[in-house]
């Protein structure tokens, strides 16, 4: 078999194909898990300890999410960090300006199912422009079906964490985020107030105990909300 041997020397200087000095390379670290799981806390802690260390950092948020604060990420417990509230992710370098987006180290996303644009994104930041990418998202939405961008993202990243949280009627583990409304849309914003999370068996079991109760209801209802 034939060893490979490039054509042309593969150094840095050539690869970046430019007169930049030679980048550290990027990472990209991934916070999944259903809502309540800690993910933002996480996310927040690991880009605090970057800052402590020296490093340059930067959060973005989806503008969609005005839940709790517009310029801030803000946990469910209260804390909270500065952040760009933006649309998409491809504005981002516009808004922060060409200067600051170089200086970055690192860059947080939070909520990152609510990115189209998730996947270049993250690919362009941590291949091209040598940046640490931590976010943080939903893997799934209240039908445990993939939520926007997320699950692209892992093959493309160094390190991914599943958290969860604690079944509001059992306390054990929880790994799915159940909509206690009757609304299907797959993004509907909202808190303790229309979701909780739960383990496998309650989830099937609240599950049950809807589709019940809309089948009992009455036919008025579409036949849509049958499947919360
Ligand atoms: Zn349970």
């Amino acid at each position: 078999m034939a060893s490979f041997k490039p054509s042309v020397a593969l150094n840095s200087s050539h690869l970046s194909g430019s007169s930049h000095q030679q980048r550290a390379s990027g990472e990209i670290h991934v916070f999944i898990g259903p809502m309540f799981a800690g993910k933002t806390t996480s996310l927040l802690r690991r880009i605090k300890s970057e800052s402590n260390n020296g490093r340059n950092v930067a959060m973005i948020k989806s503008s969609k999410d005005t839940r709790y604060a517009i310029n801030s990420v803000v946990t469910h417990d209260g804390v909270k960090f500065p952040c760009w509230a933006l649309p998409d992710l491809t504005s981002f370098r516009q808004k922060i300006g060409e200067d600051a987006y170089e200086k970055l180290d690192v860059i947080g996303i939070d909520e990152a199912q609510f990115f189209e644009d998730l996947y270049d994104f993250c690919c362009k930041a941590a291949d091209m422009d040598g940046k640490t990418i931590i976010l943080a998202g939903l893997d799934g939405d209240y039908l445990r079906k993939s939520f926007g961008s997320v699950l692209d993202i892992i093959p493309l990243a160094d390190t991914v964490t599943k958290l969860t949280a604690r079944c509001e009627v059992c306390g054990k583990k929880a790994f799915f985020t159940f909509r206690k409304t009757a609304a299907t849309e797959t993004e509907l914003i909202g808190g303790a107030d229309v979701y909780m999370p739960l383990c496998r068996q309650h989830y099937i079991n609240g599950v049950r105990v809807e589709s019940a109760k809309v089948d009992h209801q009455s036919s008025c209802l579409e036949p849509a909300t049958l499947a919360i």
